[in-house]
This record gives structure tokens, sequence and C-alpha cells, in this order.
């Protein structure tokens, strides 16, 4: 329902033949890696996905955690981000979007903007484009409402 139907996030099996189809070899901890990025809106950084990881397959490597995240990246089936919280965070959703950051908690969401590529701005001038991205910062909805209850519990 609403954003989530037009995401375009490959399944894990569909991911494992885009990694057989590039000549690496698909290991069960890659397998695990594809199902844990599969859906995550959360926007990971590659410690939390490591620490999700060796929850569930103890001895996972975090080197195996980046160079999966990495050869994800370099076939284009993640996004690296970076929100200014420190560490890079890795995104499956790979369509045209923007991000908001909470800068309370840190929590990411996605945030799309109709017409983006058409935004009139200024200072480009000389630069070929590739790409653009619109952070957005602020205080999310459960950030918001702990400032009030802890504001009313002081009365
Ligand atoms: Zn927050
Ligand atoms: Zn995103």
């Amino acid at each position: 329902m609403g954003a989530s139907s037009f995401r375009t996030v490959k399944s894990p099996a569909e991911l494992t033949e885009t990694f057989r189809a590039n000549g690496l070899k698909v290991t069960p901890q890659r397998q695990l890696l594809f199902g844990l990025m599969h859906g995550n809106t959360v926007h990971p950084t590659a410690e939390a996905l490591f620490a999700e990881a060796s929850a569930r397959m103890p001895g996972i490597s975090l080197r195996t955690v980046y160079q999966t995240l990495t050869d994800l990246a370099s076939m284009g089936e993640l996004r690296l981000i970076d929100v200014g919280t420190g560490a890079t965070r890795f995104d499956p959703n790979t369509d045209d979007h923007h991000h908001v950051v909470c800068s309370s908690c840190g929590e990411v969401r996605d945030v799309y903007v109709a017409g983006s590529d058409r935004l009139k701005v200024d200072g480009l001038e000389g630069f070929r484009i590739e790409e653009a991205s619109i952070l957005f910062s602020g205080t999310c909805v459960t950030c918001a409402s702990d400032t009030v209850s802890r504001a009313s519990a002081r009365g």
C-alpha cells in the first residue's frame, strides 16, 4: 500500500541470479544478507546489519557484510546514503527518492518529491549533474511526542 507500491526492490532469489550473472559466489551468508535487505526500510548501517545477521548466523564477519553490501551497490541494487549521522547507510530502494532524517534519534525515511528533476536551481552552471538528493531533517513523530510528554510531566 501507499509508497511501497512503487518500490523496485529485487527479491533475494533475483539478487542471487544477479550475483551469479556477475560471476560472484552466492554463499549462505550472502543469501541471509539479501533477505535482511529485502524490503528493509530503516536504512541500516553495515554495523546494524552485521548485528542482525550475527544473531541469525553466528560467525558471519563484518567483512562479509561490507563486501556483500559493496557488491550490491556496485551492481546498482543498493544505494549508499549519507544523512550526516556519521556512518554510511544502505538503502535497497533504488527508486528516485530523497530522505528525511530525525536529528534526535537518527531515524531515516524515504521521501518522494514530485517533479524533482525540474526543480529551479541556481549555481549549477558548468556542472554535469549525475545525481541529486535532497535531505530533510527535523524531529520524527515519536521524538516529537516524547518531547511533549516530557514537557507536560515537568508540569
Ligand atoms: Zn526521532
Ligand atoms: Zn531511501
